[in-house]
């Protein structure tokens, strides 16, 4: 699998250099251990087999059976830790745009899902180390994606909710040919300093904005219209005449009520 990633990265920084490992309790972790050890921007860790696969708010990502994208990537990017969110903003339009190039139609479910008609292909979890100072040290982008199996194999806690590129498309074997392409999209997506581009692309595909939602945030339901996101990436709900400002880490689940 690394041979045939290495062949297909079209990239000068993200993928450079390649780690992989057969198994891994969490790519995440792994990439943390290695940026503590200095490991460079860029640096892409991935796996054959995640074993304990995390999620937002101790939540966790399954593995399918078959080739599945585990991958995180260590960045070190020059940012203020108040825009660290704006990395989980990039990586969204980066992945949507790798699934592009799959023949998937992606769609972004805010904060942090690739869905494809209302299922789940793939989701992201950002996290950050911060040092005494109150600096960035360093963010890893952890990224679990479905790239092969058909709706009929997918586990049962999720299979009303999950898909694959193999499902979409009918192509098996594109593990590979995903994380390529998500390198190099998020090596063209990390060059603009400004975050107003990315913004634009991310509300283009987003599937929450515009839509009836239902919010469970600490233990607080919120019912209402996903109007927009701010600049710090947080969502607007406009429920009656209030106009609630939404944090994704203070979010239990957001639900779309059906049309
Ligand atoms: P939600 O479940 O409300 O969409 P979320 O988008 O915040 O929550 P995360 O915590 O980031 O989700 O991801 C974990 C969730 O994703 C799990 O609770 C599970 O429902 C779902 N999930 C886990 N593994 C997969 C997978 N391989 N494909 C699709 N969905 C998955």
């Amino acid at each position: 699998v690394k041979e045939q990633v290495e062949r297909l990265l079209q990239t000068q920084i993200i993928g450079r250099p390649l780690v992989f490992r057969e198994e891994v309790d969490s790519t995440n972790t792994l990439a943390k251990e290695l940026a503590d050890a200095g490991a460079t921007h860029g640096t892409l860790v991935f796996a054959g087999q995640q074993t304990a696969g995390r999620g937002r708010r101790g939540r966790s990502w399954l593995g399918l059976p078959g080739q599945q994208v585990f991958l995180s990537i260590i960045l070190r990017p020059a940012l203020p830790v108040s825009r660290v969110f704006e990395l989980t903003l990039t990586a969204a339009v980066a992945l949507a745009d790798a699934f592009s190039d799959l023949g998937v139609t992606p769609e972004i479910k805010w904060p942090n899902d690739i869905e494809v008609g209302g299922r789940k292909i793939a989701g992201i979890l950002c996290e950050s180390a911060i040092d005494g100072a109150g600096q960035l040290r360093y963010a890893i982008l952890g990224v679990g994606a479905n790239a092969e199996g058909a709706l009929a194999d997918i586990p049962p806690e999720i299979a009303d909710r999950a898909t694959s590129v193999e499902a979409v498309t009918g192509r098996s074997g594109q593990a590979p040919v995903l994380i390529a392409a998500l390198s190099r999209r998020l090596e063209e997506w990390l060059q603009h300093s400004d975050l107003t581009p990315v913004l634009k692309a991310w509300k283009q595909r987003s599937t929450t904005l515009g839509s009836e939602v239902r919010v469970l945030v600490d233990g607080q339901t919120i019912t209402g219209v996903a109007e927009d996101i701010d600049e710090t990436g947080a969502l607007l709900v406009r429920e009656g005449s209030r106009r609630h400002r939404i944090i994704a880490g203070e979010v239990t689940s957001l639900r779309r009520k059906p049309a």
